[in-house]
């Protein structure tokens, strides 16, 4: 069942659970975090980046759509970091049930002009729209995430931007970095930060860079507001490492149909774990 995130994520903002959006670029990795969310009764979001987009192609979209049609779990299909108004368009013309622009590193005011103008292209045909105030760095490709970046979300200024600009959820920075954290870096949360926003802004917040933050301080952000969380290295780190595995332990391996079941068990751990963490598990319920 396809639904847009405004229908996804105001039942999470009622019922005070975040609804995981794990970034998947390959079939694997989608029919796993499909399969997985399907045995724990959770709603999903599959969320792919202009990157990955790039990558896998406009077709790949088609088979997202598909498989979300027939589940009985409700799932988003949404744009991450949406650069630009082509981005925003060839994501919408694909399937898309939900888009971000991401114009945080714009100043506030060509932010709320960028944003408003993607709310009311997206809004024509019912897609809902995610926007960024504050940043939580550059995403640079590197391995590590750059934590000096950080500007924090300014409750005042979130108010603002949501009151003119009528998106319909907002990704705030209260203390997460993009990718995983270089080592010996502990990240915290700024908690009563995300309680002031959330005490001025009502529709749901996104929390970015959700992947290897401690798990209690997650949880918490979780009972202050935010409903939906994003996961990409995590999951990408679990898959892989176990793939690295799996080749090494035999060189003639090629069939993906042999190589790729364990990597995906692998994932669907981490999948598990995500989903009760955020508890969206046994959420479906709300949706019908
Ligand atoms: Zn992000």
């Amino acid at each position: 069942m396809i639904l847009n995130m405004k229908q996804l994520l105001s039942v999470a903002n009622e019922e005070k659970f975040a609804v995981p959006a794990f970034n998947i670029s390959s079939l694997p990795m989608l029919n796993g975090v499909i399969a997985t969310c399907e045995e724990l009764n959770s709603p999903v979001i599959i969320e792919i980046h202009p990157d990955e987009l790039s990558y896998v192609g406009d077709s790949f979209i088609k088979t997202v759509v598909d498989k979300a049609n027939k589940t009985k779990i409700p799932v988003v299909i949404h744009l991450d970091h949406g650069a630009n108004i082509p981005q925003v368009v060839r994501a919408i013309k694909d399937g898309f049930s939900s888009v971000m622009i991401d114009g945080s590193t714009l100043s506030f005011k060509d932010n709320i002009e960028l944003t408003k103008k993607v709310v009311e292209i997206a809004h024509t045909v019912d897609v809902s729209v995610e926007a960024e105030i504050g940043t939580i760095g550059a995403e640079t490709g590197d391995e590590y995430a750059s934590t000096k970046d950080i500007r924090y979300t300014v409750p005042d200024d979130a108010k603002k931007f949501v009151d003119e600009t009528g998106c319909d959820t907002l990704a705030v920075a209260i203390g997460t970095a993009h990718g995983l954290y270089p080592k010996h870096f502990t990240p915290h949360l700024k908690l009563d930060l995300l309680s002031e926003i959330k005490e001025l802004v009502k529709i749901p917040l996104v929390l970015h860079g959700g992947s290897s933050n401690p798990d209690e301080e997650v949880a918490e952000a979780v009972n202050r507001g935010i409903n939906k969380i994003n996961i990409s290295s995590d999951i990408k780190l679990a898959f892989y490492t176990k793939c690295r595995e799996v080749l090494a332990r035999n060189e003639n391996i090629r069939e993906p149909n042999v190589i790729y079941p364990e990597c995906i068990e692998s994932m669907s751990e981490v999948v598990k774990h995500k989903v009760k963490l955020f508890k969206s598990n046994d959420k479906v319920k709300y949706y019908y």
